[in-house]
């Protein structure tokens, strides 16, 4: 009965997989914030390369992925599988239960997935150097990891309370490479007149995409990069599950429930995506997406366009959203907190094709403490939340006595979020009631795009 199960290193896939033309109907446009237009690849192509503009819409359904971005991969990839034995045998439950481990990547988490080919894909458009914003900083050190592997230069907005609430992350940084400049800053118009309003502002995720934005819209040798809910960013990731088929595949096995965190979604996507091209394919798989209670996109939210971002810059999207001025509560899951959803993953639950539910922090911290008990890995606090969802249907099917095959995403290791683990242990951790009054509000300032 193996525990590990390993892939060789030329098992490393070769292609992406590309959901878009395998979606169920046509996707919507995106459109220009200023304009109410639809974009047009000129007006994206201040801030991102042509080749990822066309992976945006491409219609095809494998990308080959870059030589040099593979030989980067085969630092960590393929990432192990694991068969949760001592955690099935605790919950005593017939259900047989597997998780895909991406905490083994440098910055221990799937992010550099796609950090590694945005950093590629920007040197060989001539780029040199490129700007980004990170809240907790799981995606700040993943591009400045891609940018020290690529010899690109790097700076990182990051929200100011989180510089002071994660030092590591900071440090981790600056380790390689990146300037990391605490937001909101003087560098930027958006950072200015923040300060100039509230010098002691503590920042937010949005402020610091304004400031980003603006630093690579101003300069010609600075492209921006954002870390999930593109459909690039969804297309890089599915690497996971490529791979996690194969995996499966090794011990004759086949999950009935594939189940993920989501935030902007490209870590649900990347898992889900290569097993829902099995589902159009006539599978019976299930694909689980689970989310904080307190930032309840998908279960609570509405299907509509959106702005992208807080300040209105980046374009507007048909996705499920919160409202672009939804500012969730203050959950230790940092990489869960944003307003809106992936369109790709949105337009499959508007669909049907998959499901979603939410939790709050306590019940995922409980479970992210037996898992470690068991299993021995600390989650980070983000992939606790699939921990959640995976007991919870390794004990239904107890309950029903059933055998049940679960597979769910190990997202990231929380090594670096031990203050989050301790708030848990000395019993200080809120859990929030769903902001029903804050999301109304938020729901009635959506822009008003006819097409
Ligand atoms: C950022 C992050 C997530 C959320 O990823 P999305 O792709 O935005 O849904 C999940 N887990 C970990 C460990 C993360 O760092």
């Amino acid at each position: 009965m193996k525990t590990k199960i390993l892939l060789n290193e030329n098992q490393l896939p070769s292609q992406w997989y590309n959901i878009i033309p395998d979606l169920p109907g046509p996707m919507a446009p995106v459109i220009n914030p200023r304009t109410l237009k639809p974009v047009t690849p000129d007006d994206l192509l201040t801030i991102f390369p042509m080749s990822l503009i066309e992976q945006e819409v491409s219609q095809k359904r494998w990308i080959d992925i870059p030589d040099e971005v593979r030989d980067i991969y085969r630092l960590w990839r393929p990432t192990p599988m694991y068969r949760a034995h001592r955690l099935e045998q605790a919950l005593g439950t017939p259900a047989r239960i597997y998780y895909k481990y991406e905490g083994v990547s440098p910055a221990g988490s799937h992010k550099p997935n796609s950090a590694i080919p945005q950093a590629w894909y920007n040197k060989q458009a001539g780029i040199r150097r490129l700007a980004t914003e990170t809240g907790a900083g799981q995606w700040g050190s993943s591009l400045a990891l891609a940018c020290s592997m690529l010899e690109m230069e790097c700076t990182v907005y990051m929200v100011k309370v989180s510089c002071t609430q994660k030092p590591y992350r900071k440090s981790l940084m600056e380790m390689w490479g990146a300037n990391v400049i605490p937001s909101p800053s003087d560098r930027t118009g958006a950072g200015r007149s923040i300060l100039a309003k509230e010098p002691d502002s503590p920042g937010s995720l949005g402020i610091a995409i304004s400031e980003a934005v603006e630093d690579a819209a101003t300069r010609e040798d600075t492209n921006y990069a954002l870390g999930s809910v593109l459909n690039h960013v969804c297309l890089h990731q599915t690497v996971i599950g490529q791979e996690a088929i194969e995996q499966m595949k090794l011990v004759g096995d086949y999950p009935d429930v594939v189940i993920a965190c989501c935030g902007g979604g490209s870590n649900f996507a990347g898992l889900s995506f290569p097993f829902l091209a099995d589902r159009a394919a006539g599978r019976n798989v299930r694909c689980l997406a689970v989310e904080p209670a307190s930032c309840p996109t998908l279960t609570k939210g509405i299907y509509a366009f959106d702005y992208g971002d807080t300040a209105q810059m980046a374009p507007i999207a048909m996705m499920y959203t919160l409202g672009h001025d939804f500012v969730p509560p203050g959950i230790h899951a940092g990489g869960l907190r944003y307003h809106g959803e992936s369109p790709l993953v949105s337009q499959l639950y508007k669909a049907g094709e998959i499901e979603a539910r939410s939790y709050k922090q306590n019940t995922c911290f409980e479970a992210a403490i037996l898992f470690s008990r068991h299993e021995g890995i600390v989650p980070a606090p983000e992939a606790s939340h699939a921990v959640r969802a995976a007991i919870d249907e390794a004990l239904q099917a107890k309950e029903e006595g059933k055998e049940k095959t679960i597979l769910f995403g190990l997202s990231g290791h929380g090594q670096l979020d031990m203050g989050a683990y301790d708030a848990f242990l000395s019993g200080q951790l809120e859990d929030y009631e769903y902001p029903e009054e804050n999301i109304r509000k938020s729901l009635g300032n959506l822009p008003k795009v006819e097409i």
